[in-house]
């Protein structure tokens, strides 16, 4: 009998499991992958660290969430910097002063408030309704047509005004010359990778890999106090009143030997729709590598399909209240907690997942005691 099993070795797992341990529970994780660490994982090729499953950059403004992953992994300076290539002219990212120059040649914040004056588009009527409404009303045209829309419609597979508006938030503006792409004080890269966070979280707790928990959820459910799951929660309840959407991503991963450094920075966006990828990753830029090899990444966005994983939720209304009626039916099974991306149907970022898992394990780990 354990007190606790946790479907699902990502990093809301994780940081369950090494609260439970903490605490002295008995704790098993299952994990239907090979490996932990969800897609935060990062696979070792010619020494440098893949981000396997796409471009992982901490970042956070919660002092308490830094503190508590400093305990396990130091942090090392990286700054996320992306850039963009439309047309193969490059842009800087976020949308800033750099970039202004670049389209404009507008040397000053109020030359460039004036040129975003002059093509925004205000809605009087009502508030901005969709990622295209909220992006024209915020950066106008310029801007938007070379790169937002494009970038947007390839990672979203349906068109700007069928996306919900709060997503184009999660990119800064700002009139100073500041490439930062976060706004948030505290950033990096672990040193030594991401799995190192992982192995430091899971260490000394029980950790089965490639199970799949659903094959064998009620022997598991009979076997626990507590089950979390941190999948699909409509895959975990069979669908039973429809999907939810996701979407989905492919990575194409490939060794480049003898080139040490191939695009000199850690990811280039491609904001026009033609080109089939959305960003370039060159990994060894994350930890400032010195190898004399490489590796890149073209990742692309795709529809999720049964053998795709999924990515991203699509928060939209109709899947916001679909996701609503999954919840409520989680909520009358005690035994079960949903949590994480997957389990939340929540765009969360690193820092989100591991302030919900605190949260969580707070009422959630109590209670076995
Ligand atoms: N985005 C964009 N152009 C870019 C980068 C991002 O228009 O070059 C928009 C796009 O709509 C995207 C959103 O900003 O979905 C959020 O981007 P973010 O980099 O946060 O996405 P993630 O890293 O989570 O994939």
């Amino acid at each position: 009998m354990y007190d606790i099993i946790i479907a699902g070795a990502g990093l809301y797992g994780a940081v369950i499991a090494y609260e439970a341990k903490k605490k002295g529970l008995k704790c098993l994780v299952v994990e239907k992958r090979d490996h932990t660490g969800g897609n935060i994982y990062c696979k070792k090729m010619n020494g440098i660290n893949v981000h396997y499953y796409g471009a992982h950059i901490f970042h956070t403004s919660n002092e308490k969430v830094w503190k508590y992953v400093n305990q396990f992994v130091q942090f090392n300076h990286y700054v996320n910097s992306p850039i963009a290539n439309y047309k193969g002219e490059l842009y800087n990212l976020p949308f800033n002063m750099n970039t202004f120059y670049q389209l404009w040649k507008v040397k000053a914040p109020k030359e460039a408030k004036q040129k975003i004056e002059e093509q925004r588009q205000v809605f009087k009527e009502h508030e901005p309704a969709n990622l295209e409404e909220m992006a024209l009303s915020l950066v106008g045209k310029d801007i938007y047509f070379k790169l937002i829309k494009g970038y947007t419609e390839k990672q979203w597979g349906k068109p700007a005004t069928e996306i919900p508006a709060f997503i184009i938030k999660r990119l800064p503006l700002r009139f100073t010359f500041d490439n930062n792409y976060f706004n948030d004080p505290y950033q990096g890269i672990p040193i030594g990778g991401y799995n190192t966070l992982i192995d430091e979280l899971l260490k000394d707790t029980e950790v089965r890999l490639n199970t799949d928990f659903l094959k064998e959820k009620e022997n598991y459910i009979s076997q626990s106090k507590k089950v979390i799951y941190t999948g699909e929660i409509d895959r975990y309840f069979d669908y039973c009143f429809g999907r939810l959407e996701y979407r989905s991503l492919e990575f194409d991963h490939q060794l480049m030997k003898g080139c040490s450094n191939y695009q000199g920075n850690a990811v280039i966006n491609y904001t026009e729709k033609e080109v089939p990828y959305t960003r370039i990753l060159e990994h060894k830029h994350f930890e400032f590598g010195q190898q004399a090899d490489t590796v890149v990444t073209k990742e692309y966005s795709v529809d999720y399909k049964e053998k795709t994983d999924p990515y991203y939720p699509i928060n939209d209304q109709k899947n916001n209240e679909l996701y609503t009626r999954y919840d409520e039916l989680a909520k009358s099974h005690p035994k079960l907690h949903f949590g994480g991306r997957l389990g939340s149907y929540k765009y969360y970022n690193m820092d989100q997942v591991i302030e919900s898992a605190l949260n969580d394990s707070t009422t959630l780990l109590n209670n076995l005691q």
